[in-house]
């Protein structure tokens, strides 16, 4: 039996952001009609960062994800994050495939906050606006550019450079301006996408008929929204549990400003039509995005068949004696 080796050049290679929104969006479907197995992230703490393992299981693959988080790595030439991914036959747990998962971690990323906002935005949403310039927000760009007609790009980030660099990409397909925050706030779709542990977007910029993708927060004491916005909005989260613990409500729910019954629904009930998503042109919604280890085994799968259609990666044998 032969284990597929791929590389994060591979994984690049293979994969499409069309392809991965679809496989996303097929992953929450699964998870809200109860048809997925995800138990609860492992974590391994440390001085300088952390790992987590993340398995899931879905529609006849199931794998996990191995992935760090160490912020000083750039320093020693480093990436901050690192994913290994093993995809195993459920059948016999075979390892089918080793491949990297950081590609996988990004574009799955983007996938769920255009997923989210196909749910949820206004349909005739045109103007985009982007807090935090850095990794995250071009895959979420990416991402949201094959679901809508982007018109305009507006973004902020504290670090200006980002913010120029992250400007000039998204130029490429539409027009786009760095702006104040207040400016960029004052879009049809807001994603926010910085490490904060304190608001950043606050009440007042945010106007009726918004949509917000808040992806920056991943872990407890992360915060990025005033806590006036979640009390207007009709928030969906993609796994209540890991939202609770990590995502942009936890800071709200821990202070006891949201209760877990305020929350509207996850996003998967909504794509598997067990709720209703955006009703009206009026109203703020917000995803709550934590990122799902079944989010990485749905891509990871798109990557596998296709691996196994072209022929591309390393062949071995793991286990001959
Ligand atoms: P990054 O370091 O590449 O980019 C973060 C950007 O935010 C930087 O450009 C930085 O200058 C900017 N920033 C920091 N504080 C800011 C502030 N107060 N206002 C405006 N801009 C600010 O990081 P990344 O890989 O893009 O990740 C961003 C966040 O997303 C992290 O918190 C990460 O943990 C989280 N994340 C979430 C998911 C998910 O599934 N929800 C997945 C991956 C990463």
């Amino acid at each position: 039996m032969e284990t597929i080796i791929l590389t994060y050049e591979d994984v690049k290679e293979l994969l499409t952001m069309k392809e991965t929104i679809e496989a996303v969006e097929r992953a929450f479907e699964l998870h809200g009609k109860g048809l997925t197995q995800m138990p609860p992230k492992v974590y391994l703490s440390f001085e300088k960062g952390d790992l987590r393992a993340m398995p899931a299981y879905l529609e006849g693959k199931a794998g996990i994800k191995w992935v760090n988080s160490h912020p000083e790595n750039p320093k020693k030439g480093l990436p901050t994050v690192m994913a290994v991914l093993i995809l195993n036959d459920p059948e016999t747990g075979y390892p089918i495939a080793i491949m990297d998962g950081t590609h996988i971690t990004n574009f799955r990323t983007g996938a769920a906050g255009a997923v989210a906002s196909k749910y949820l935005a206004r349909k005739d949403s045109k103007v985009f606006g982007f807090v935090g310039c850095g990794r995250q927000a071009y895959t979420q760009f990416l991402a949201l550019k094959e679901i809508f007609e982007i018109e305009e790009v507006r973004a902020y980030d504290i670090n200006e450079k980002n913010a120029e660099k992250f400007v000039e990409f998204c130029r490429k397909w539409t027009e786009a301006d760095v702006k104040p925050i207040e400016d960029v706030c004052d879009c049809d779709v807001l994603t926010t996408t910085t490490p904060s542990r304190k608001p950043v977007v606050m009440n007042d910029w945010i106007r009726e008929g918004t949509h917000i993708n808040a992806i920056g927060a991943d872990a407890p004491g992360k915060q990025e929204l005033d806590e006036k916005i979640l009390l207007r909005a009709k928030i969906v989260v993609d796994d209540l549990e890991q939202a609770i613990h990590g995502g942009e409500i936890n800071v709200a729910i821990s202070k006891g400003i949201l209760k877990p019954e305020d929350i509207y629904a996850s996003l998967g009930e909504i794509v598997a039509g067990l709720k209703a998503g955006r009703e009206s042109n009026d109203g703020i919604t917000v995803f709550d995005s934590t990122g799902l280890a079944i989010q990485d085994i749905a891509v990871a799968k798109v990557v596998y068949d296709r691996a196994v259609e072209t022929g591309k990666g390393l062949r071995i044998d793991l286990f001959r004696g």
